[in-house]
C-alpha cells in the first residue's frame, strides 16, 4: 500500500506577503541544483522576488539572501548541500542578517528534519510553494524560521514570466508533477502529482522568447509526454506542434519522456516538423524485463525496442540517449547482461548511467539495497565502457559530414575555439578568430573531420 504524500488543493491567489516591497535594496544570490526543472523554478523564484524589489547578484559575497534550490534524487545530491552549507557559514559570520533558504526536492523530501538538523537554514520551501518565498524571507529576516512543503494539484506557476538573465536557449516548464511511481524514485513525493500549464500560455512565452532573441527552447517535465490540458484537451505532440508552428525559426527540444507514453503520434509530429530537433531522451534504466517490473516502469523490454525501431523508421538518424541504473535491488549477472545486450542493440548516442542509490519513502526502500557496492560499481564502469564506445564509433561515422550547429560561444577548453549545439543535441566544436563573421546564436554549417565519444569536430563552411 503506498502511502501517498498529504496534498492539500491550492487553487487561491499568491498568499498576499502584506509588506510592500521587502526586497527593495536587497540581494538574491540563487544556486541550483539538478534538473533542468530546477533551473527553470530557480528564473521563477528570482521572477517572483524581483516582483518584491530584490536585486540579482551572481555572488553569495554581496547578498542579503541565499538560496539553494536543490536535488533529492541521490543521497549524494543531498550530500553537496550539506557541504555547502558548511562553506556559507563563513557569509553568515560575515553578516548575521543573512538569510538562508534551502529550495527544491531535498526540502520537500526532509521538511523540518533539515530546519532540525541544519541551523544554518533559515527557510525550508518545497517547489510548490514558492510564491510564499518573499513573505518567509520577510520573517527570517526579522529572525523567525520559515517552512512551507505543502504540495498542490493545481500550481504551475503559469502566470509568472521565469526571470531568465542570458542565452539563446531556455527552458519552458509545461508540465510539474509525476504520476508513475518508479519505485526506486522520489520525484512523485517531492514533486506532487501532475498538472500542466494550458497550451495557450506555453505557446504565448515561445512567442515572447523568440522576440528576446532565443533560438532554442525546451520543453520540461518530469514526464512531459504525459502532458495534458485540461481545458482543451491538448496532448504533448499537439503542444509540441503548436509550438513548432508558432515559432518557426527556433529549435524544439524537449525532455523528459517515459517510453509509455512515446505515442505514434508524437514521433509522427516530430517527423513533420523540421525545427522540431531530432533527438530523444527516453530512460530505459534496465534491460531486464524481471527488474522493470520492480521498479514499476510499466513497460517491457519488447515495448521499449518496438519504439525505438518506430523511431529510427519514421527518423531516421535521429540521435538518441537514456538512463540506466546499476545494482537494481536483486539484480543478478544475468540482469546486467541483458542490460548491455539491450544497449548495444539501441546503440545510443549517450547515456546517464548511475548506481543505484535507496531513497527513503520509495517503495524499492522496502525491497533492501543487496547488490554489494563493488558489484554495482564494476557493473556501471562496464556499462560506462560499453556506452562510450559505441558513442564514439557513432560520432566517426559523422568524419566528412556536415551539421548544422547553433552558436553558443566560446569553446570551455580552447579560446581560440568555439563551441555550438546540433539539431542531434551533439556539441560541435569549430574554429574561432577575428576573421569569423558568426556571432552567439547564428546556426551555421560545420564539415566535420574529427570526433571523441562527446563531441564532434570540425571547420565552418560556408552556408
Ligand atoms: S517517470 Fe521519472 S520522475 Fe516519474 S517516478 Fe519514474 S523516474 Fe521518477
Amino acid at each position: 500500500m503506498l502511502d501517498l504524500p498529504v496534498i492539500q488543493d491550492r487553487d487561491s491567489a499568491p498568499a498576499a506577503t502584506g509588506i510592500e516591497h521587502t526586497g527593495a535594496g536587497r540581494k538574491l544570490y540563487v544556486e541550483t541544483y539538478g534538473c533542468q526543472m530546477n533551473l527553470n523554478d530557480s528564473e521563477i523564484v528570482q521572477a517572483i522576488m524581483n516582483e518584491e524589489g530584490y536585486a540579482h547578484t551572481t555572488t553569495p559575497d554581496d547578498a542579503d539572501v541565499i538560496l539553494l534550490n536543490t536535488c533529492a534524487i541521490r543521497d549524494n545530491a543531498e550530500r553537496r548541500i550539506r557541504e555547502r552549507l558548511k562553506h556559507l557559514r563563513y557569509y553568515k559570520k560575515r553578516k548575521s542578517s543573512l538569510v538562508v533558504g534551502i529550495l527544491g526536492c531535498m526540502a520537500e523530501r526532509l521538511r523540518q528534519r533539515l530546519l532540525d538538523q541544519e541551523q544554518l537554514v533559515d527557510l525550508v520551501v518545497g517547489p510548490d510553494e514558492y510564491r510564499r518565498v518573499p513573505a518567509l524571507v520577510a520573517d527570517a529576516a526579522g529572525g523567525g524560521k520559515g517552512i512551507a512543503v505543502q504540495l498542490s494539484r493545481v500550481e504551475t506557476y503559469d502566470d509568472i514570466v521565469p526571470l531568465r538573465t542570458e542565452g539563446i536557449s531556455a527552458w519552458v516548464s509545461v508540465m510539474r508533477g509525476c504520476d508513475k511511481f518508479c519505485t526506486f524514485c522520489v520525484v512523485p513525493w517531492t514533486r506532487g502529482r501532475e498538472r500542466s500549464r494550458a497550451l495557450t500560455s506555453v505557446v504565448e512565452e515561445a512567442g515572447r522568447l523568440w522576440d528576446d532573441g532565443f533560438k532554442e527552447l525546451t520543453l520540461l517535465g518530469q514526464n512531459v509526454n504525459s502532458y495534458k490540458d485540461e481545458a482543451s484537451a491538448a496532448d504533448f505532440p499537439d503542444l509540441l506542434a503548436a509550438c513548432a508552428a508558432a515559432v518557426p525559426g527556433m529549435r524544439i527540444r524537449y525532455t523528459t519522456s517515459h517510453p509509455y507514453d512515446m505515442s505514434d503520434k508524437l514521433i509522427e509530429t516530430m517527423a513533420a516538423y523540421d525545427n522540431i530537433c531530432k533527438y530523444i531522451h527516453l530512460p530505459v534504466q534496465s534491460g531486464s524485463d524481471r527488474i522493470l517490473g520492480l521498479m514499476n516502469r510499466k513497460y517491457s523490454v519488447e515495448h521499449y525496442l518496438e519504439r525505438m525501431a518506430k523511431i529510427k523508421e519514421l527518423m531516421p538518424g535521429c540521435a538518441l540517449s537514456t538512463d540506466i541504473i546499476t545494482g537494481f535491488p536483486t539484480e543478478t549477472e544475468e540482469d546486467h547482461r541483458m542490460t548491455m545486450e539491450l544497449m548495444a542493440q539501441v546503440r545510443y548516442d549517450g547515456a546517464f548511467m548511475f548506481k543505484y542509490s535507496p531513497r527513503e519513502r520509495t517503495r524499492a526502500w522496502k525491497m533492501g539495497d543487496d547488490v554489494p557496492d563493488e558489484i554495482k560499481t564494476r557493473r556501471l564502469n562496464e556499462v560506462i565502457a560499453q556506452q562510450q564506445e559505441i558513442a564514439a564509433e557513432i560520432n566517426q561515422q559523422a568524419i566528412g559530414s556536415t551539421e548544422v550547429a547553433l552558436v553558443e560561444g566560446p569553446s570551455k577548453r580552447n579560446p581560440a575555439e568555439w563551441q555550438g549545439r546540433s539539431d542531434t543535441n551533439k556539441v560541435v566544436i569549430f574554429p574561432h578568430n577575428e576573421q569569423s563573421d558568426y556571432v552567439v546564436g547564428d546556426t551555421i554549417r560545420v564539415r566535420i573531420e574529427r570526433s571523441t565519444s562527446a563531441t564532434l569536430f570540425g571547420e565552418v563552411v560556408a552556408a
